[in-house]
């Protein structure tokens, strides 16, 4: 020891003390010594100074030593203190290490070796319990940080023992288990919280048991939340760290429901149908049992969404959806493919005949009227039926054949079903190629324009020209209107075809007018989607402008059926190409409402009556009184009325004592190729 120590002694006696000093000099101590005589004394310089060492006397005159160190080890004094005792007594000897003395020496046996020893021992002792306290309070900053961090990560996290004490919790555990940390800390987790989820539990249970890291997620009944828990295996227990993944379950649910579900109306969609058709299919053969699958397609559901609008059309969609689900029963399947089109599975069915039966019931329903935006619309449904076994055993080949069952019944009319036979797969092959023919013949110009005349009957002159399209189909020769209009409506292909009709047809009135013929009109026809069109007015001004043909030349042909049931569209737009000068014509009149009062509020100049009132003529009295009261109304209405499909003499005849202004009709010509006209040019000069 280099350093020089400061050793107090406290002792009343003054030999005694002497004698200290004596021993720690002669023992080469290094040491600088203070004395007090007293108790009093001895404690205050204990508390106010620092001290290597302090040598205490037992027995004091104003109290005993044992009080005096009580009291420096209860006022904090940390200096080791070695008692001096008047006589070798263990028991007391004990009392004062437990009092704080770091050793003890009986005054009789006081020598420079055993004061020296009792010094250092006492050193030594002291210097070990400071290391100790320093170590605590290490332990202690740290298990504060460590609790520190616990409380404020937003993991919720709790401790327990290897006999399920629980020995930490923090507050966000608190709040997710709905448990008080001083409720449970310190008690047993599974007495305490006997509502802890069994998947939860069984997490906890496996780290202990099986000293391996677990992780679990499910849902928390008493939270009403969706926990995930990772508990990980300590020597004395078992720490587990849990966390509210809510938010992440029903981010997962949404996303797992827009993939297997129709977001309108929440019907399964094309992918869950195929997984339940799978299912059902899998099951069925252990069954005996029979399986239908129903294609079930909207009749005019085009047309409604069309005229009113995309609003009123989900409306009626979802109403739809809906019905077909009240007709079936919990275990069958009503899904969505998109657009106007439903797969209803029909599951566990014992007779073929019970499947016709529920498919006219669900004709029936969807065929009821409802009332949307003060309209009362109704649409009927065509259904294509396929059956498992008798049809196929494999779910695409099912859904196909329903599919082309569905064909049928349109075709057949509409408003039914048909059950598959194979011989449709014919003809439903033929319809697709036609497909994807017409999609081919505008690019590959197979297309062409013929033209009718339109002949003034007083004066038997050529006043105008029906464009009429023709396809000239390489292998199958000249194909009329009537066979691929419907598809190319239906396709959208009308729009591209239609609008190069409008300008091939003016473009041919212009060409005749220049090459010296008399100005005749052009009447063209417009089909629903044509004059449903967004930028109808703006085509049919490219076609005048490019062409170079006045407006007063081009008259439009559409039927009642197209302008009343676009009723608010036609109100605006009519008028808006009635102001362009171009004219407009009713065509096939007679055949839908019949109306001319509903018609007087459209700027119209034409009427043209149906061929099939024609056709009758003029023997039929019913087609004679018709003709006759048509032409009478629309000249009151100021109208020209127009003749179609005008065939004999007998009938041009009548229609000319009635007063009818023009016919249209083979009786003059069919209509024939712009080239043909040389002769009709001539015809009609010679009447
Ligand atoms: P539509 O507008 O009523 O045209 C008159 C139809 O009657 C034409 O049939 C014509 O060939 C036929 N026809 C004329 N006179 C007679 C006759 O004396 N006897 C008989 N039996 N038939 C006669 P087509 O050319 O087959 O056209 C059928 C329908 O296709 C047209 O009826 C029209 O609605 C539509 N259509 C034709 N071309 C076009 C077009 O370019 N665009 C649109 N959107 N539709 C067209
Ligand atoms: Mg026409
Ligand atoms: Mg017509």
């Amino acid at each position: 020891m280099t350093d020089t120590l400061r050793i107090l002694i406290i002792d009343d006696d003054d030999v005694d003390r002497m004698t200290v000093r004596r021993a720690i000099k002669s023992s080469g101590i290094n040491a600088e010594m203070e004395e007090a005589p007293n108790g009093k004394t001895g404690l205050r310089l204990l508390q106010e100074q620092t001290f290597s060492c302090a040598f205490l006397d037992y027995l004091l005159p104003d109290s005993d030593g044992l009080s005096v160190l009580r009291a420096a080890r209860a006022a904090g004094v940390g200096t080791p203190i070695v008692m001096l005792t008047g006589h070798g007594d263990e028991r007391l000897a004990v009392e004062m290490m437990q009092a704080g003395a770091n050793d003890y020496l009986p005054k009789g046996k006081i020598t420079p070796e055993s004061l020296s020893h009792s010094l250092r021992h006492a050193m030594r002792l002291h210097q070990a319990e400071q290391d100790r306290l320093a170590a605590e309070r290490r332990l202690q900053d740290s298990n504060r940080r460590i609790t520190d961090i616990l409380e404020s990560i937003s993991d919720a996290f709790f401790a327990v023992s290897n006999d399920w004490r629980v020995t930490y919790i923090n507050k966000e555990a608190e709040h997710l288990l709905h448990a008080l940390r001083n409720d449970v800390l310190d008690q047993n987790l599974l007495e305490r919280l006997p509502h802890l989820a069994p998947w939860f539990h069984e997490a906890l249970l496996k780290a202990m048991n099986q000293k391996t890291p677990h992780t679990a997620e499910g849902f928390d009944e008493q939270s009403g939340l969706w926990l995930e828990a990772h508990s990980y295996p300590g020597n004395d227990g078992v720490s587990v760290y849990f966390r509210d993944i809510s938010e992440r379950k029903r981010t997962e649910e949404r996303l797992s429901f827009l993939a297997n579900y129709d977001a309108l109306t929440g019907l399964p969609n094309r992918i869950l149908l195929k997984d339940r058709l799978a299912q059902a299919l899998a099951r069925l053969p252990w069954q005996n049992r029979v399986l239908g699958v129903l294609f079930c397609d909207l009749d005019r559901f085009k047309l409604v969404n069309d005229t009113l609008g995309h609003n009123v059309g989900d409306h009626l969609l979802k109403e739809m959806a809906r019905r077909m689900k009240l007709c079936t029963r919990s275990g069958d399947t009503v899904a969505r493919l998109g657009g106007d089109e439903f797969v209803i599975l029909l599951t566990d069915m014992a007779r073929t005949e019970d499947i016709g039966t529920i498919t006219q019931k669900i004709i029936d329903s969807l065929g009821q009227p409802l009332h949307l935006e003060g309209q009362e619309v109704f649409v009927t449904a065509s259904v294509g039926i396929s059956l498992y076994p008798t049809d196929s055993t494999d779910p695409d080949s099912l859904l196909k054949q329903a599919d082309v069952a569905m064909y049928r019944a349109k075709e057949l009319g509409k408003n039914g079903y048909q059950f598959y036979s194979p011989k449709m797969d014919a003809k439903h092959a033929q319809r697709l190629s036609l497909e994807s023919a017409l999609r081919h013949a505008m690019v590959r110009e197979e297309f062409r324009v013929y033209y009718q005349p339109l002949v003034d009957l007083s004066s038997g002159r050529i006043v105008g020209a029906e464009a009429l399209i023709r396809w000239q189909h390489p292998e199958l020769g000249m194909i009329s209107p009537m066979d691929f209009l419907p598809l190319a409506e239906e396709t959208g292909l009308i729009i591209p075809i239609g609008n190069w009709v409008l300008h091939t047809a003016c473009a041919q009135a212009r060409a005749w007018a220049e090459s010296g013929h008399p100005e005749i009109k052009m009447a063209v026809n417009l089909s629903n989607r044509q004059y449903r069109q967004d930028n109808l007015l703006g085509v049919v001004q490219r076609a005048l402008e490019t062409s170079g043909l006045a407006p007063e030349w081009l008259e439009l042909e559409l039927t009642e059926e197209i302008v009343m049931r676009n009723m608010k569209h036609s109100e605006s737009l009519l008028a808006d190409i009635r102001a362009m000068g171009v004219a407009l014509a009713i065509d096939d009149f007679g055949t839908g409402y019949s109306s001319l009062g509903h018609l007087r509020r459209f700027p119209i100049q034409t009427v043209k009556i149906d061929r099939s009132f024609i056709i009758d003529l003029p023997g039929n009295a019913d087609a004679a009184a018709i003709t006759e009261a048509i032409i009478a109304m629309a000249h009151k209405l100021k109208l020209e009325v127009v003749a179609e499909g005008v065939e004999t003499e007998a009938q041009r005849a009548f229609l000319q004592e009635q007063g009818c202004d023009i016919m249209q009709g083979y009786l003059f010509s069919p209509p024939v190729a712009a080239e043909k006209w040389d002769t009709l040019w001539l015809k009609q000069t010679a009447v």
